[in-house]
């Protein structure tokens, strides 16, 4: 399929310099970026006037659970442990493909509605949302978050990691990463065998991990070593990978982090409204350790919206270093895009040729864009899903001006997610 994408304003990367022009898209990779050039490229199967709008790099969200969206408003003001343990978990307990299959659609919907062109999913029955995620084109990272707090075998799990692994090993837009849930979900065996299991495949890992105050001061008390202390000493971290949170850290963390190349998935909305705290984003940077960004499930923050998430990144860090220079909007950008995508090993974050096709269209029309002031920081400022327009992921037109391509109708999504979510809850309440 060849899409020309013609009349835009682009903005090529986070930080980059925007010009007007065009982008050429074949079988999914960018093949042209530049100066409106009317020679090259025809026919091509659909041309976009893109009427003078911004094409960006599309989003990566960098920690999700896509299909928690089935969870949105049921379990919301509560504290985190209750949240978890009392509400979460034991609606989990009775979850189906089906769920998973609606939920990941619901995600899927708005995903592509807002931008969104690759994401890290950590989720029951990844098969069926590597499937669902597939149709819509955007590129997935399935993360395994398995755990063994309520028993397990670890044999059991770490072979079932590997024969994963092996299933999407080489896939370009599809992959899998060995993990865990957290440290404190986990038994010492599993989290050794991961450990070793990373070292054999010499795959990068992913965590949950120092998301909130308790838990690392409950691993400091039961091991002398803060959470990242004793992943780092485990080896858990020696392949590199993701640590999602990373809220908590101190001097000695961060320079641990740096020095085996992690990644932190930081998700400002989630531990904002769980009342977790704020992730120390300045000093991960100032030290060399990669910052991505998530949205976190749906149950927890409510909204899988990238903007949301540049914003706060940035006025957080703003309140917290008492520095309204601090994180810059293209820093935020760059969380959202470039670092998120390196970080999972997909080929996106910037509009340039050889690069997947991934990117959506921004209304410079909308009324939080205007006046065109400076485009890059309305962007992250004052931009919201909303200003979406279109979104490309994949070299697929996702959604275009309130239409999706997803593989389902919005009201289908709609109403077999209420549905889901209305069995599981009468589930839930019969299960205590
Ligand atoms: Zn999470």
């Amino acid at each position: 399929m060849k899409i020309r994408l013609k009349n835009a304003l682009v903005l090529p990367r986070a930080g980059g310099e925007i010009f007007r022009g065009e982008v050429q898209i074949e079988d999914g990779k960018i093949v042209y970026a530049g100066k409106q050039n009317d020679r090259m490229f025809f026919p091509a199967d659909r041309e976009k006037d893109c009427g003078g709008n911004l094409l960006i790099p599309g989003f990566c969200n960098a920690h999700a659970h896509s299909a928690m969206t089935l969870f949105r408003g049921v379990a919301d003001d509560l504290p985190l442990q209750e949240w978890l343990f009392d509400r979460i978990f034991p609606l989990e307990d009775h979850l189906t493909e089906e769920d998973v299959y609606w939920g990941t659609m619901l995600a899927a919907a708005e995903y592509v509605r807002g931008g969104v062109t690759a994401a890290a999913d950590m989720y029951f029955f990844p098969a069926v949302a590597a499937e669902v995620l597939r149709r819509s084109g955007i590129a997935v990272a399935l993360c395994s978050g398995d755990n063994d707090v309520g028993g397990g075998d670890v044999k059991e799990s770490l072979a079932y990691m590997q024969s994963r692994y092996n299933t999407y090993k080489g896939k370009r837009r599809l992959k899998y990463i060995i993990g865990l849930h957290a440290e404190y979900t986990c038994s010492d065996a599993l989290l050794e065998g991961v450990a070793d299991l990373a070292a054999t495949l010499g795959a990068p890992t992913y965590i949950h991990c120092a998301e909130t105050l308790k838990e690392v001061g409950e691993c400091s008390v039961r091991r002398s070593l803060t959470p990242v202390e004793y992943l780092h000493k485990i080896g858990f971290f020696d392949e590199g990978g993701i640590i999602a949170h990373g809220t908590y850290l101190d001097k000695n963390d961060i320079a641990l982090l740096a020095d085996k190349n992690i990644t932190v998935a930081s998700n400002p909305s989630s531990n904002l409204k769980l009342a977790s705290g704020v992730a120390p984003i300045c000093s991960l940077l100032k030290n060399g350790v990669a910052v991505a960004l998530g949205t976190d499930g749906a149950a927890s923050n409510n909204a899988l919206s990238m903007f949301r998430e540049m914003y706060l990144m940035s006025c957080l860090q703003k309140e917290r270093m008492k520095d309204a220079a601090a994180v810059p909007a293209e820093e935020a950008l760059r969380a959202a895009t470039e670092t998120g995508y390196k970080a999972l090993g997909f080929d996106g974050g910037e509009i340039a040729v050889g690069r997947d096709a991934d990117l959506a269209l921004i209304d410079l029309n909308a009324p939080c864009m205007q006046p065109l002031s400076d485009i890059g920081k309305s962007l992250v400022y004052s931009a919201d899903t909303s200003a979406v327009l279109m979104t490309v992921a994949g070299g697929h037109i996702a959604y275009e001006n309130g239409r999706f391509d997803i593989g389902e109708t919005p009201e289908d999504i709609y109403k077999n997610a209420a549905k889901c979510v209305k069995r599981l809850l009468k589930e839930a309440e019969r299960g205590k």
